[in-house]
């Protein structure tokens, strides 16, 4: 179901499925779309310093007055926070906006040259302060986690990744579940670009299930983690419904076939 979690290398357990809130800039949009979400079940609530809504979020968490453990809240740090101080600074305003004294996920938001190994001890300083419970990369690449590899202490657990069938980084998906990192798809509906694809209408109709929910399955099969976001009550409750029917092996093939990599986001920048 919406509340299954897959174990991390590290211990911790992160749902498999959550809501991303990029782009919800009105902060009442943003606590209506979180609470309802919550009430399909949702968990898992993927933020960042650079969405600058970390207030709205820390607001939505208070409105729904559960407990701390039973969600999983992510940010990330912008890259204009990177390096060791900066990092640690950062992190205390976004734990301040979130009204919150932990999250579990914490993100490098992007690879990016100025600081790399500086904030990577950040990340691992604050997990060793119990202030984030779990850290990750984002848009990383082989070879940068390659070269954060020479240097750590702790790998990332969990790397956010664009990723949909236009884009499926299989490659990428395979190497981070060889170094136990879980792949976290963003953009997992490839925004939207992909429900009029031949392949996933003809899909959808066979299931009686939507585009978007077939290409969220296709995730789930594939092993992914995945944060699709919605402001609509009833698409979140949509996107929540996919654990209920099964691909066949020659649909997920399919669903394969009509990558392209083509990218929505830039290509990550080379640090090495
Ligand atoms: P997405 O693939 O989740 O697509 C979202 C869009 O698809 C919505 O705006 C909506 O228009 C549409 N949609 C969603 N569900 C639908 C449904 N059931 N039916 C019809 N249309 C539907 O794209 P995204 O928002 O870019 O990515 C999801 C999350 O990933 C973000 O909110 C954010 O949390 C995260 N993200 C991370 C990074 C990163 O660099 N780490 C970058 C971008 C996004």
């Amino acid at each position: 179901t919406i509340g299954s979690r897959i174990e991390l290398a590290d211990g911790n357990k992160m749902p498999i499925e959550g809501l991303g809130v990029y782009k919800m800039t009105k902060p009442d949009e943003l606590i209506k779309s979180v609470k309802s979400a919550y009430e399909d079940g949702y968990r898992l609530f993927d933020t960042a310093q650079m969405y600058g809504n970390e207030a709205a979020v820390g607001e939505a968490i208070k409105d729904l007055n559960v407990d701390r453990e039973s969600l999983f809240i992510t940010t990330k740090i912008a890259e204009e926070n990177q390096g060791y101080d900066q990092v640690m600074a950062s992190f205390e305003e976004s734990l301040k906006k979130l009204q919150m004294d932990y999250v579990d996920l914490l993100l490098v938001h992007w690879p990016i040259h100025t600081h790399f190994f500086e904030t990577w001890r950040a990340f691992e300083d604050l997990k060793k302060q119990g202030l984030v419970k779990s850290i990750g990369t984002s848009n990383y690449g082989m070879l940068h986690l390659q070269y954060l590899a020479t240097k750590a202490n702790e790998m990332p657990v969990v790397n956010q990744l664009e990723a949909h069938p236009y884009l499926s980084q299989q490659a990428m998906v395979d190497f981070d579940r060889e170094n136990h990192i879980v792949t976290q798809a963003w953009a997992p509906l490839g925004r939207g670009r992909i429900f009029d694809d031949p392949v996933i209408v003809k899909i959808a109709k066979a299931h009686d299930k939507s585009a978007a929910q077939v290409i969220l399955r296709w995730h789930l099969q594939r092993g992914d983690a995945f944060i699709p976001k919605s402001v609509h009550p009833q698409r979140i409750s949509q996107n929540a419904d996919i654990y209920d029917f099964e691909l066949s092996v020659d649909e997920m093939k399919l669903v394969d076939s009509i990558n392209h990599n083509t990218r929505i986001s830039q290509e990550p920048e080379m640090v090495y």
